[in-house]
């Protein structure tokens, strides 16, 4: 991609924008909320939401993009961001970097493979590296890092974790106890379960809007701008290897296709969130709580894919504007 790929200008982007998000407006089949998390089920289906933060400019949004919903496991991205600020490539002893194939919440690959994670982002991978930012401290403090990492990310020192949300989690966790417990028989945790528990509950249950998620988003974009720039937190190499990882793990077992038809790097919750890396451009957040068979916002993924059409963003080269795909 050549440097003004991006230069799609602003009142033009404002304008695609606020179309899309008057089209997914009127959409009725909009998926369902997720509702294992009982806190999340109360969320409205008719929220919806689009920010785009370029790098050289504030952001532009539509929709409900003020709005905060629960970031859920988008908030994987920034515990691995602190996870390699902390481990650096020895992390990778402990979780690996290819996509699972199977559900975020799988237990069987976890047997098979010895208690070694497929990818940071399966809630397995999440959970080793809430215990990588556990270790030595109390659950506290390291909630307390991942939420100053996204309050400096996005300027916004307000962005906090809905308690609501994360006592729902605890509650209903079951599934994730089980993960954290067996790779611990397997010697892959360092601190108390309960420990990396609360800090992977935390860090879910932090709420955001689409505005403050595309701002924190931002420094992954800026890795790829193949300028010399200053990035918080990351080198370029780490935020390439990120984004790297954002396409090949960041959508459940919908990630090729996300790749296929977006081909941005992406990272979904739950929450009905999406965070979309345009690199040397932009970071973009969307946003609508109805998810689909797969875990991903229907919605969110809809108007990022009419988003890539529109101003021909793609890691994989260059598209025509509303080219025809299949
Ligand atoms: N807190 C959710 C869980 O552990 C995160 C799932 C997600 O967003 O993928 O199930």
């Amino acid at each position: 991609m050549s440097h003004n790929r991006s230069a799609i200008e602003r009142t033009a982007l404002q304008t695609l924008v606020t179309d899309i998000a008057a089209r997914m407006a009127g959409e009725s089949d909009r998926g369902h909320v997720a509702d294992y998390i009982p806190e999340l089920a109360k969320v409205p289906l008719n929220r919806f939401g689009l920010a785009i933060a370029p790098l050289d400019q504030p952001p532009v949004v539509a929709g409900d993009a003020d709005i905060a919903f629960s970031i859920q496991s988008i908030s994987k991205v920034f515990s691995l961001t602190l996870g390699l600020e902390r481990l650096g490539a020895t992390l990778w002893q402990r979780v690996g970097r290819e996509p699972s194939g199977n559900a975020f919440n799988s237990i069987i690959q976890l047997e098979y493979e010895r208690g070694v994670p497929r990818n940071p982002f399966i809630n397995a991978g999440a959970i080793v590296l809430a215990d990588v930012l556990v270790e030595g401290r109390d659950a506290e403090t390291a909630i307390a890092d991942i939420l100053a990492l996204v309050r400096e990310l996005s300027g916004d020192s307000a962005i906090d974790s809905d308690s609501a949300v994360s006592s729902s989690e605890a509650r209903t966790g079951a599934r994730n106890r089980s993960l954290a417990h067996f790779m611990a028989a397997e010697g892959n945790m360092r601190a108390k379960v309960e420990d990396a528990l609360s800090v992977y509950f935390g860090q879910c249950s932090v709420a955001m809007s689409c505005r403050q998620l595309a701002l924190a988003g931002r420094f992954l974009a800026a890795g790829g701008s193949g300028e010399e720039v200053t990035i918080a937190h990351v080198t370029p190499e780490r935020a390439r290897r990120i984004n790297a990882l954002m396409m090949t793990c960041g959508c459940y077992d919908a990630s090729g296709e996300v790749a296929y038809r977006i081909g941005l790097p992406c990272k979904s919750g739950v929450g009905g969130g999406v965070l979309a890396i345009v690199p040397g451009v932009a970071s973009v957040a969307a946003w609508c709580p109805g998810l689909d068979e797969k875990g991903n916002s229907r919605l969110a993924m809809r108007a990022l894919e009419d988003l890539a059409h529109g101003t021909g963003w793609s890691v994989f080269g260059a598209r025509r504007r509303r080219d025809v795909e299949d």
